[in-house]
């Protein structure tokens, strides 16, 4: 059988790690698996059904039925391609809250490693080098400064049409920055093996060519 290649890249909300694991993917021939879709796609649920992150039974229950997947680089929320649903504003906030709660990791989490058990991966989130796939062989933690994240996101959201101010998007990335860091399990933090990559002055191909380096020279 053929060595599996497990690439784990991790860091705080728009440090660019979708952007380079998806072209890293494509050029080695991994699947990129995005496990920030998977908590939105659960979040966009719990909006949908009016579920708060503080009913602990309604949220069990929920979860109980509830069947999160990718396929073809999509995410599928109960057989339904929810690609187009989970990047608004509203449902951002509610995955990172949703992601603070014990029922939703530990259900993800296992889904996570069932796949990275049995294919090659590049997955990006926050805690994949620390608690997913703490076995990677690669591992990448991904910076930027506040600004210059907020800058790139108010850019991406700007272009999809979407009505925002950079004030807001800046602010939206400090408390994102500052609850995933701070919840009690699995918070964002660098692994004590995962290499830094500070991106605030680098070109998407610099980060990218700086990964497939890295992978080429000790792997492929
Ligand atoms: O990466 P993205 O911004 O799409 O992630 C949405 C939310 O999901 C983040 O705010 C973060 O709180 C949470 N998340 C997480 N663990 C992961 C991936 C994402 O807690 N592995």
């Amino acid at each position: 059988m053929q060595e599996l290649i497990r690439v784990a890249v991790d860091g705080p909300s728009g440090a660019g790690k979708s952007t380079i694991a998806k072209l890293v993917a494509k050029e080695l021939g991994l699947d990129y698996i995005d496990t920030g879709a998977m908590y939105r796609a659960c979040g966009y649920k719990m909006l949908q059904e009016g579920i708060e992150a503080s009913s602990s039974d309604a949220l069990k229950e929920m979860l109980g039925h509830t069947d999160i997947d990718f396929s073809g680089g999509s995410i599928f929320l109960d057989g339904v391609n929810v690609d187009g649903k989970i990047r608004t504003p509203e449902v951002t906030m509610m995955a990172s809250a949703c992601s603070a709660l014990p029922e939703v990791r530990a259900k993800l989490v296992e889904l996570q490693r069932e796949i990275g058990s049995r294919k090659s991966v590049i997955m990006d989130g926050r805690d994949i080098g620390t608690n997913v796939l703490t076995d990677a062989e690669f591992k990448f933690f991904l910076t930027a400064s506040a600004e210059e994240r907020a800058k790139r996101r108010y850019g991406e959201m700007k272009e999809k049409g979407m009505d925002v101010t950079y004030e807001d998007v800046l602010s939206d990335i400090n408390k994102r920055d500052y609850d995933d860091s701070h919840r009690k399990i699995d918070p964002l933090k660098k692994a004590d093996d995962a290499e830094e990559v500070d991106t605030t002055f680098m070109s998407i191909e610099q980060v990218r060519d700086h990964l497939l380096d890295r992978i080429r020279s000790s792997a492929l």
